[in-house]
């Protein structure tokens, strides 16, 4: 018989995870550990992973080139952003779901003040390289990565065993992503028996038709949007889904796409874009580009003033809509942080923010679903700068 592969193993894992959960209730929380053993795993490879592979990809490419893939990546960023905002107000708005919900006997919740735009951009360039790295900074580890890449191929003879050394690690942390991913199974079913059985039916039974209209939204925004977009860019959306399949699995699994990254990494690179490519749009994008916490954002801002028994104008939903996508560039690829940008994106329209307590408790439940929509839209963002840079991707995946 065929042993099963290791992606199988991770599906096995998933599927005993609800099943454990399920049966055993909220003390299956005692084998969290393990699944924190997995996302430790995983963030452990994303400093030297990108640090490495980024550097190379832009000493390797020319000026030209780096400007326009900056231009390409970001204008993509914004239209899918704006579908996806577009998606959770149209969807929150003509259901009006929270409508007669009466939330009473609000809770006081800690509050984390959203950073100015100013200081999030200024924040951006490293003081000390070094610090960023040792802090997992991704965005100023971008910004020095791009830079020290410039430099080298500026540098030319004289910084080409700088360059052989990073492509030696590179290659090395490929192989650390392979090795990693075998205790994927283990780390999966924890995670995922911890989420069924602390999240039982009960607590989300109210907001059942709230957690259904946001799949709902994740799902347009995956197979209309991105199908759409992979469609014109004459790649065959399922094909192309079916390759990466892992990735969304994994940030379905963690509910963090940075600690997804390597997946995204090792999965993207296999539909045929180049290292270069993928290097430069993946991590970034775990930081920025974040499409499912937009769609979150829009459609809890709309429900929770629906259930204050608020009436948002079109006006103020235009102002969710530009606050959103603000906070969704600066939400952090870690689990629940969307949670908190959501303060930023009530406060801008006056819906009391204490309304986060409400949704709180079915928050893994919703981060989940957005995870995998925002790894999924890095992936796609990576296919469609490949395609248009010239790459080819892999022909059976294409329409001809
Ligand atoms: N957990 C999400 C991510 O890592 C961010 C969020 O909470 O919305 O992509």
């Amino acid at each position: 018989m065929r042993r099963p592969s290791v992606l199988e193993w991770i599906l096995i894992g998933f599927l005993l995870g609800i099943v454990a959960g399920a049966t055993v209730g909220p003390s299956i929380a005692i084998i969290k550990p393990l699944g924190t053993v997995f996302i430790r795993l995983l963030k452990m490879l994303v400093v030297p992973l990108i640090f490495s592979t980024l550097t190379v990809g832009v000493s390797t490419s020319s000026g030209g080139k780096l400007g326009r893939m900056i231009g390409k990546t970001f204008l993509f960023y914004y239209v899918t952003g704006i579908c996806a905002l577009l998606i959770g107000l149209i969807i929150a708005g003509v259901s009006r779901v929270g409508t007669g919900m009466q939330l009473g006997g609000v809770r006081e919740v800690a509050l984390q003040k959203a950073p100015p735009l100013s200081q999030v951009l200024l924040n951006i360039i490293p003081t000390n390289p070094i610090k960023a790295l040792a802090e997992g900074n991704i965005l100023q580890i971008i910004f020095f990565a791009i830079l020290f890449g410039i430099a080298i191929s500026k540098a030319g003879k004289a910084a080409e065993p700088v360059k052989d050394f990073l492509q030696a690690v590179a290659q090395t942390m490929y192989r650390l992503v392979n090795l990693v991913l075998y205790y994927a199974p283990i780390g999966v079913f924890s995670l995922i028996a911890w989420t069924v059985g602390t999240h039982g039916l009960g607590v989300l039974k109210p907001f059942a038709y709230l957690i259904f209209l946001f799949y709902l939204g994740c799902a347009i925004q995956l197979f209309l949007v991105y199908g759409g977009l992979l469609r014109l860019l004459k790649i065959r959306p399922f094909r192309f889904f079916g390759r990466i399949k892992e990735a969304p699995f994994f940030a379905f699994s963690t509910c963090s796409s940075s600690a997804t990254l390597p997946v995204t990494m090792r999965v993207v690179q296999g539909t045929g874009v180049s290292a270069t490519t993928a290097s430069f749009v993946l991590p970034m994008g775990a930081s920025i580009n974040m499409d499912g916490t937009a769609i979150y954002q829009a459609m809890c801002v709309v429900f929770l003033a629906n259930a204050f028994g608020m009436h948002l104008t079109v006006a103020q939903m235009a102002i969710v809509g530009v606050t959103a996508l603000l906070a969704s560039i600066g939400t952090a690829g870690v689990p629940g942080s969307g949670l908190i940008m959501l303060t930023m994106v009530l406060g801008s329209v006056g819906v009391p923010v204490e309304g986060i307590a409400f949704v709180a408790g079915i928050d893994r439940i919703m981060d989940m679903a957005r995870t995998a929509v925002n790894v999924v839209d890095d992936s796609v963002a990576a296919a469609m700068v490949a395609v248009t840079e010239g790459e080819t991707l892999s022909e059976d995946m294409m329409i001809s």
